[in-house]
């Protein structure tokens, strides 16, 4: 599972702006991927190999900050991490606000670094001085918009965090599914569909980590883990959906998956959050399989409607195969498996060079790139980068003028010549030589 770091401290003391600087990978996703909603709270933060999830948790009022604190999402987000970043204004010095958050942040028992930002025109000796007084230790320096101190208060960081446990030698060979949506979109119903069904053999897992469940089973042959995000076995206990749901444990199931299965709810219509999940899940390179559920009983205008926003809201999918089911009723839920273990085949498929080039060729050929001053974008060859996601790595002259619209145009070329459904493709473009 990932680590999880948590940016608390005041309104405007800059956390949204490193936040940003932590994860910005978002905004060229975003950028490929016309329409898909930004999430400003929950990213993925990589130093060297490490990767982590960054929260931000808004705002935390100075006057009362202790209050404020139990607000549910930030508390939730504090409960959930493994190290609060404490961020503090070097120009406003400490605040009553400020030490205010201090005391209740240091009755959590995580570990706390303070971090003073907004360096940037102050003597740093300066502005340090005060903060002791916090009696958090030495504060770590930074300015955010300009990313002074921002590597090395993250090295330190990530010298702390837990060591990623390897997944089990067992595990490594079952196709790990995890299984998220928003609150009461069927995920548990889905999840004890799935196991109930009649050749399914599940094994009583104690494979807990940190609330999130991994339950092993088979079908035939076929082994399976489904990450469990939605409390399947916790359900005595916190009855509440709403209450149990957990983005950061979503995001630490998709990066623990081999494949996602995201469950939308048809009778409440797809929103921004299932767009935001959508989005994680793309960002994290991940195959994919879309449930819509709750599709009994819909009657044709609202299936119309479901269909319109899903094209609307969730186009940037078009990769994934979608399910219309019902978790309640079952009927739908037989081929979901099936399309998972193709998916994961499709993102782990190994592509060779002279298909790779050729299709390059063709795509060319059929399509020429745009001029980039009065000369032509040269795409040469291509060959995989990678696998789970796919990546194929062309390489030409002036790639990085390639559009975004010709981009997408490769992809699909490729993704269709391939018949890579399910999967996420990347394209890295080089250029020289
Ligand atoms: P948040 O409310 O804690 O998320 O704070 P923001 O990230 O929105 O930042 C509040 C304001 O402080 C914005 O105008 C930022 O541009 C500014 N700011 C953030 N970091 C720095 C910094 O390192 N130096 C300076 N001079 N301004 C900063
Ligand atoms: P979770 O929060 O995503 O785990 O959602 P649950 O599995 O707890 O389901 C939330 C609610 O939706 C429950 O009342 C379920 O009975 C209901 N539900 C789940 N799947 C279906 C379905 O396929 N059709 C209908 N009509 N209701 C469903």
């Amino acid at each position: 599972m990932l680590p999880v770091i948590a940016l608390v401290g005041r309104p405007n003391v800059g956390k949204s702006t490193l936040f940003n600087r932590l994860t910005r990978t978002r905004d060229a996703l975003v950028a490929d991927f016309p329409g898909l909603t930004r999430d400003r709270q929950y990213g993925i933060g990589k130093l060297g190999p490490q990767r982590y999830v960054v929260v931000d948790t808004g705002g935390i009022s100075g006057g009362d900050g202790v209050a404020a604190l139990m607000e549910r999402q930030v508390q939730q987000a504090i409960d959930e991490a493994d190290h609060l970043l404490f961020l503090l204004d070097a120009r406003d010095g400490v605040t009553a606000g400020d030490l205010d958050i201090a005391a209740s942040l240091r009755r959590t028992g995580k570990l706390l670094t303070p971090v003073v930002n907004k360096i940037d025109h102050l003597a740093e000796a300066l502005a340090a001085a005060e903060f002791h007084s916090l009696g958090l230790g030495d504060p770590w320096l930074i300015a955010a918009t300009e990313g002074r101190g921002v590597a090395a208060l993250m090295e330190h960081v990530c010298t702390l965090l837990p060591e990623a446990a390897e997944a089990a030698a067992e595990d490594q060979a079952r196709v790990r599914i995890a299984v998220v949506g928003r609150p009461n979109a069927g995920k548990s119903t889905l999840i004890n569909r799935i196991l109930g069904e009649e050749r399914v053999v599940a094994y009583d897992s104690p494979g807990t980590t940190r609330d999130s469940v991994s339950i092993p089973f088979d079908v035939g042959e076929h082994r399976y883990t489904l990450i469990d995000t939605a409390g399947v076995r916790r359900r005595a206990k916190v009855a509440d959906a709403v209450e149990k749901f957990s983005i950061i444990k979503t995001l630490q199931a998709i990066e623990a998956c081999h494949v996602a299965l995201l469950v939308l709810d048809a009778r409440l219509g797809i929103g921004e959050q299932d767009a935001t999940l959508a989005g994680h899940i793309v960002e994290a390179g991940r195959a994919l399989v879309v449930a819509v559920n709750k599709w009994d009983g819909l009657d044709a205008e609202q299936r119309q409607r479901v269909k319109n926003d899903y094209q609307r809201r969730l186009g940037f999918l078009d990769f994934a195969a979608v399910h219309r089911i019902s978790a309640l009723h079952g009927s739908g839920v037989g081929l979901l498996l099936e399309t998972a273990d193709a998916a994961y085949a499709n993102a782990t498929r190994e592509l060779p060079t002279p298909v790779l080039t050729r299709l390059l060729e063709d795509a060319v050929q059929a399509h020429q790139p745009p001029l980039v001053r009065g000369r032509r974008i040269k795409l040469r060859y291509a060959h995989q980068g990678g696998r789970n996601p796919p990546i194929i790595v062309i390489h030409g002259n002036q790639t990085e003028a390639l559009p975004a619209a010709y981009r997408r145009y490769l992809v699909n070329r490729f993704r269709s010549a391939l018949d890579l459904a399910g999967t996420p493709l990347r394209l890295e473009l080089r250029s020289g030589e």
